[in-house]
């Protein structure tokens, strides 16, 4: 089978040995689609992920080989994320559940993208699903990415009403608002670059350049009574990103981090005093952010239609390259055929 592995500076494609069950339980999947997240092109940006690695974790596919007393069977298309909490853990009792130990160490295995996967048991038992006919695979590939959305709502513990602003406008961040949107809450979003402007707009998020930051701050003041926003959700790892953060949400607002920034630049501790702020992150989802994600696109009510642009895996180099660049918004790497 075909793999896509890390190779020093490149992504380069190797055969090697298909994937067998060899009498363990679980399934092999054959992969039709995998997602290329933005935490796979800080593994390989940022050298965090050795030579050989395979990247990817936004998999949907079909089920080749089966050996589980669950609900599925050979021949079902299913959509499945990569981790796994073991729910006994210290972490995990404060749900915690992406600094569990179990949930670290839990992934598919040799990685999203490879022409077959294997899936243990407990990915079929916690983590899969299958995908109705009407969804289209680049669709429903926005379950992972989309649970991760879903954990940092409700770890916001938002209250209804709640004026929120989205910093940066990239596919995360775009999943973020239509995720805030579909749970009620008024939605702003903010970015650097027009074109995203442009297309969160066009989706119903009001958005808008924040580039100069007194005319950006005077709008959201205007749009919030002058209190600020109740919430900032920072999407966006640009050195600027802390400030606008800073400058737009309300007193005894929240701030949820979703990106990483530059090690230089921290959280002034007097302002999360005087202000009485709440900085909290928000990492991976948990099995139960999953389902509801799961709900949420095979409903409908989020939108996650046209985002994606796609590429047959001899490409993944170009769809890599072509999302650090901010050439395109989503890359969808193609594998196979239904
Ligand atoms: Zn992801
Ligand atoms: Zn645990």
């Amino acid at each position: 089978m075909k793999t896509a592995q890390i190779n020093g500076e490149k992504i380069v494609i190797k055969n090697t040995e298909d994937i067998e069950l060899d009498g363990r339980k679980g399934a092999i999947i054959k992969v039709l689609g995998c997602g290329l997240c933005g935490s796979d092109i800080v593994k390989f940006r940022h050298k965090i992920s050795k030579d050989g690695t395979v990247l990817g974790h936004e998999i949907v596919g079909i089920i080749e080989e089966i050996n589980s007393e669950t609900n599925f069977a050979k021949g079902d298309k299913i959509v499945s994320s990569h981790h796994i909490p073991c729910f006994e853990c210290t972490y995990c009792k404060h749900e915690n559940y992406s600094m569990c130990k179990h949930f670290k160490e839990t992934n598919l295995i040799p990685g999203g993208f490879s022409e077959k996967v294997y899936l243990s048991e407990e990915h079929l038992k916690n983590v899969a699903q299958k995908v109705p006919a009407e969804i289209s695979d680049e669709e429903i590939s926005f379950y992972e990415p989309l649970g991760c959305c879903i954990r940092a709502i409700k770890r916001c513990n938002l209250v209804k009403g709640d004026k929120i602003l989205v910093i940066g406008l990239g596919s995360i961040g775009l999943i973020m608002a239509e995720g805030l949107k579909a749970y009620g809450y008024k939605v702003y979003g903010c970015d650097l670059i027009d074109e995203r402007i442009e297309l969160a707009s066009s989706r119903g998020v009001e958005s808008f350049n924040s580039r100069d930051l007194e005319s950006f701050n005077k709008i959201i003041r205007e749009k919030t009574e002058n209190y600020g926003v109740d919430a900032v959700f920072m999407t966006s790892g640009a050195d600027k990103a802390i400030d606008v953060a800073l400058k737009t949400v309300k007193q005894g607002g929240k701030i949820l981090v979703f990106s990483s920034t530059p090690l230089s630049n921290g959280y002034p501790n007097n302002e999360i005093y005087y202000k009485e702020l709440t900085v909290l992150g928000s990492y991976s989802p948990s099995p139960d952010d999953l389902k509801e994600s799961f709900d949420l696109i095979t409903s409908g009510r989020v939108n996650v239609k046209d985002l994606t642009t796609t590429y047959p895996l001899e490409n993944i180099q170009t769809a890599f390259d072509d999302t650090i660049s901010n050439k395109i918004f989503k890359a969808y790497i193609k594998l196979g055929i239904n």
